[in-house]
């Protein structure tokens, strides 16, 4: 293997980012022995296709593994591991990897001692400079983490915390400066917690904490815990070790950080579009969630906030963000040391008293109305427009005296105008449980294909909202996929080996939640064949090497016994 792009791998320069590691694994045949073997059979073990042991050589059981797995997956099964068997083995091993190394353990110490020990927090904003981190859906992570670490540096000197910064600037640090710098801010102890703010990306949707080794798990779950209850959802908190030294953390900053308590937050993946829009609007509320359970952790004071972050959106000003909650533009700007009117987009600013209030009385469902709880953005212009209704009658049947509303304040919605039953759409009431994403699923349908037909400019749902549904339709053939009537003995089983694809993407397709198959039922089986008609020149090896695929795959899949070809002759191709 090439030695540098191991060392690379095995110092975890390349930082967290599964998306990357895959495209510094050499190719890999019989015969091939050594430390990138070890990771493929590991790989391929968590995947089901191999149960060997990890020897490190590759001998025929693993190559037999590697070609059921290209099989499984619609790649040539050639036997070798090539770049793009490599990367598919990362994709799909990403989340049970990191699930493997989840350690139950619970040696919840005495907080006492933890608080009279404690010496003092390092928070490090990740990446910086030329490391831009990943970049995604308008996030760029250096710089959310620098924010991100910014507001968290200031809110733990207003909390009498001692803290210090890796980084307060668009800074390149290498690996060394910035363990340097962490163990020179307080020395190296146990009684220092570092915090290594980050953005994941690479195919996933929550938070996630990373701890070390040497570490439990109390404060990790703790953090993630309270991340949870400020909205973003939540993934898992573990540990993981080196793929090539299990007795060594994998990232650098947990390895090769003394015996700090070190750990990583991922607050979010960029690379999702939900988490990069929640990110986008309520990261600092994340932060403010880590700090929150970090003061608890340390059984040290926690000034609840009393006021509320505000996201400056496009048409904002300070007068109607006043308005909006209920208090005056001269607090806003006294709050918030402006130095002038002027608000920016995506701009951050703390409201006074904002906070969530308690709700005296729930009111209950009635016949004349469905309940709604306000959510940041809600007007009540907004929720006049999109439950077909008026600002008036909002207000009279909530006895509202003003505009003001406050977040998770319940209100009555006329229920006046409910949608009638259509020819391309059926009604459903939302109850509890239900999401946008639950009925696109159990309608055989999509979260766009719903939102656009009840004109929902955002994803949350009121109990007892009605909905329009699209009717399931008989799919019309695509570009990507033929058509296939279900037939007796037909199984999803046997349709994807027959049209050569897998389950999951005739599941996947078909928008199926269950194996069931009915007679007469269409399906979209994913399309993997053209016919080509030979012309004169072509052979077997040019035509398998213009449409990347094999010879002898061409021949198995047209019965041919010989090489010989014919102009005009038609052939199946993968594709
Ligand atoms: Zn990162």
């Amino acid at each position: 293997m090439n030695q540098d792009l191991f060392e690379i791998y095995q110092n975890n320069m390349i930082d967290e980012n599964m998306e990357y590691e895959w495209m510094i694994m050499p190719v890999l045949k019989q015969y091939d022995a050594g430390d990138a073997v070890m990771i493929l059979q590991e790989k391929l073990h968590i995947l089901d296709f191999y149960s060997g042991s990890t020897t490190g050589s590759f001998d025929h059981a693993t190559k037999e593994a590697v070609m059921n797995f290209q099989i499984a997956n619609r790649l040539n099964p050639t036997g070798i591991v090539d770049e793009e068997t490599w990367k598919l083995l990362f994709e799909k091993t990403t989340l049970p990897v990191n699930q493997m190394f989840i350690k139950v353990d619970n040696n919840e110490e005495e907080s006492n001692t933890r608080q009279s020990n404690f010496v003092g927090i390092v928070i490090d904003p990740g990446h910086g400079g030329d490391d831009p981190g990943a970049i995604g859906n308008g996030i760029i992570e250096k710089n959310m983490n620098l924010e991100n670490s910014l507001y968290m540096y200031r809110r733990f000197n207003e909390l009498g915390v001692p803290v210090v910064l890796t980084r307060s600037t668009d800074e390149t640090l290498t690996p060394t400066e910035r363990v340097n710098r962490v163990l020179n801010a307080f020395g190296n102890s146990p009684n220092v917690i570092v915090l290594s703010n980050h953005i994941n990306s690479g195919g996933g949707e929550g938070a996630e904490v990373i701890y070390a080794l040497r570490n439990n798990n109390v404060l990790p779950n703790k953090i993630l815990e309270e991340i949870g209850k400020a909205g973003q959802k939540t993934r898992r908190v573990y540990q993981r070790p080196s793929t090539t030294n299990p007795a060594l953390d994998y990232y650098y900053m947990l390895r090769n950080t003394g015996s700090t308590q070190a750990l990583i937050i991922e607050y979010g993946f960029l690379d999702n579009v939900n988490d990069a829009n929640r990110l986008k609007r309520y990261h600092l509320d994340y932060v403010e969630a880590a700090i929150k359970a970090v003061m608890n952790y340390l059984d040290l004071p926690y000034n609840q906030e009393v006021e509320g972050l505000y996201t400056v959106v496009r048409g904002d000003t300070l007068w109607s963000i006043a308005n909006r909650f209920g208090t005056t533009v001269d607090a806003i700007i006294r709050l918030n040391n402006l130095t002038s009117y002027t608000l920016n987009i995506g701009q951050q600013l703390r409201i006074p008293g904002a906070e969530i209030p308690e709700v005296p009385e729930i009111p209950s469902e009635g016949t004349n109305y469905t309940l709604h709880t306000v959510v940041r953005g809600d007007t009540l212009w907004s929720l006049a427009n999109k439950f077909n209704t008026t600002v008036a009658e909002i207000r009279a049947l909530n006895n509202l005296t003003s505009n003001t509303l406050s977040l998770g304040q319940i209100l009555r919605i006329p229920g006046a105008e409910v949608p009638s039953e259509g020819t391309n759409y059926t009604l459903h009431t939302v109850v509890r449980g239900d999401t946008l994403w639950s009925l696109a699923n159990q309608f055989n349908t999509t979260v766009a294909e719903i939102r656009a037909l009840n004109n929902l400019t955002s994803d949350a749902l009121s109990l007892g909202q009605v909905l329009r549904i699209p009717r399931a339709e008989i799919p019309g053939e695509g570009t990507n996929y033929t058509l296939h009537t279900v037939v007796r003995g037909d199984t999803l089983w046997s349709l994807a080996s027959r049209f050569n694809t897998t389950v999951a993407e005739i599941r996947a397709l078909n928008n199926l939640t269950s194996d069931a198959l009915s007679l007469g039922q269409v399906l979209r089986i994913p399309s993997t064949f053209i016919v080509y008609t030979v012309v004169s020149g072509d052979t077997l090896w040019s035509i398998a090497s213009r449409f990347r695929t094999t010879v002898d795959e061409i021949k198995r899949l047209n019965n041919l016994t010989s090489n010989l070809l014919s102009k005009g002759q038609q052939l199946l191709i993968k594709i």
